[in-house]
């Protein structure tokens, strides 16, 4: 028996076989969860994409590509698992975007407009674009959970413009989870701390991250994507039945250290 036995959802983020997002939905269907994925556009993302689930032992994944950036392709996902799926029980947002120039060490005054609205949008509005359209597929309720990072609450030298962003996204859980309660639908976010994907490497000082988290966190070491996927069961299964609006640090503790 699986925590989330025929529970189905949908992920999004999923870029390769280090994508947080690929280490989550390992762990869902673990618990006996059916995930549908959603990548970017294109031949060789989809390819790509394809061979990271088959790998994994998951044979045939439903795939559904989207560029969060549009309207037309997020609305096209949600009806598509609406017609295979019929109702969904959770959707996972891991998807973040910032032009890396300005993810610099001191270049956070620099930021232009367009690269703040486009990092604002596409890493933090279309949490709430997939809640509007998962809400009326949650006819049992559901959980909805984004990934998020210490940087949208404390200055972390190079992480810019997307500590705002995450400062957005976290804002946008809260608002969104006082708002779908009352449709026992569940919005969290998890703080994870720095691993080793794709996104991570376009931080500025990314590596002096890694030895800081060494050194000063209370588990005196890193968190793996492993981790990460064992925390965001707790997340979307009923063992947090009574949790929402809330952000669950998964950092070895970094978070709770002054110093
Ligand atoms: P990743 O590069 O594997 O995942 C980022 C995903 O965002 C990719 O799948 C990419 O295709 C997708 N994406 C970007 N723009 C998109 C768009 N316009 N449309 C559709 N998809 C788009 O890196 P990751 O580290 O697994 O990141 C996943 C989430 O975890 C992000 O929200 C990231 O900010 C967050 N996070 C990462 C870390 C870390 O250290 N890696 C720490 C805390 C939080």
């Amino acid at each position: 028996m699986g925590l989330l036995d025929g529970r189905k959802g949908l992920i999004f983020g999923v870029a390769n076989e280090r994508s947080i997002a690929w280490h989550i939905a390992q762990s869902l269907v673990a618990e006996g969860a059916i995930c549908g994925f959603s990548h970017l556009p294109g031949e060789k993302m989809e390819r790509r994409v394809r061979q990271t689930i088959e790998r994994g032992g998951i044979k045939d994944p439903w795939l559904f590509p989207c560029d969060v950036s549009r309207d037309e392709d997020i609305a096209a996902v949600f009806e598509a698992a609406k017609r295979d799926f019929d109702t969904l029980s959770f959707v996972v947002h891991s998807v973040a975007f910032a032009d890396k120039e300005y993810l610099k060490i001191g270049r956070f005054t620099d930021t232009p407009r367009h690269v703040f609205t486009q990092a604002l949008d596409i890493s933090a509005y279309t949490l709430i674009a997939m809640a509007q359209h998962a809400r009326p597929l949650m006819t049992a309720g559901g959980s909805i959970l984004a990934l998020s990072y210490y940087g949208a609450e404390k200055v972390v030298p190079g992480y810019n413009v997307m500590g705002v962003a995450k400062a957005a996204l976290e804002a946008s859980a809260r608002y969104l989870a006082a708002e779908l309660g009352r449709y026992n639908i569940r919005v969290n976010t998890l703080s994870a701390g720095p691993c080793r994907t794709l996104s991570a490497m376009a931080v500025g000082g990314i590596d002096e991250m890694f030895e800081w988290v060494e050194k000063k966190s209370p588990l005196q070491r890193n968190i793996n994507t492993e981790e990460v996927g064992k925390s965001a069961v707790y997340l979307i299964s009923d063992l947090s039945s009574g949790v929402t609006g809330e952000n669950l640090y998964v950092d070895a503790g970094y978070n709770t250290m002054g110093v």
